[in-house]
């Protein structure tokens, strides 16, 4: 699905991916007799529509907030470019790409990404739910287990063990 800017372009986008899923899962789960992990496919194959179903949704927002406004020391925050950014999530695969709009102070240079700020994604891109869901983890289990068995299993994302001990600890967030 290529970028939309309208709400039509892009539920007739959604639409048309939701078409290729539908199909797919027709041929898995009804006419491939006994199954096995049907559900291990359809958390695969729909997250991959969920993840990408939402840089598109994130990549309009950013184009409808733009970037203004007035940094800290009184610079002016202006448009900068287009970029393309990798968001950590707690959908099914992890990564979701979308192209943000940037921008920065005049005086300081100072980057802004409005919808990263509007999203409270930390310095390394990841949401508030994947922050939360990794501390958590860190507080169940001990770090490396966390990791690879709690996350990976059961959630289908992957975070590294120091992530997870940092999270645990605190975190950055990327202007
Ligand atoms: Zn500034």
């Amino acid at each position: 699905m290529e970028r939309c800017t309208t709400r039509a372009a892009f539920c007739q986008g959604v639409s048309a991916l939701a078409e290729t899923l539908a199909d797919d899962i027709w041929t898995m789960v009804v006419e491939t007799a006994g199954t096995d992990g049907a559900d291990t496919w359809l958390r695969q194959h729909g997250g991959a529509w969920l993840r990408q179903v939402l840089g598109v949704a994130l990549t309009a927002r950013a184009e409808q907030l733009g970037v203004t406004g007035v940094c800290g020391g009184g610079g002016t925050v202006a448009f900068r470019q287009r970029r393309p950014v990798r968001l950590h999530t707690v959908l099914p695969g992890r990564e979701v790409d979308a192209t943000l709009i940037y921008g920065q102070c005049a005086q300081c240079h100072a980057g802004r990404w409005p919808v990263l700020r509007e999203l409270g994604a930390d310095a390394e891109g990841f949401t508030p739910a994947l922050q939360a869901l990794a501390t958590l983890a860190g507080v169940i289990e001990p770090y490396d287990a966390a990791s690879t068995e709690l996350l990976g299993r059961f959630a289908g994302v992957a975070v590294s063990a120091e992530k997870i001990h940092a999270g645990a600890a605190g975190g950055g967030e990327r202007q």
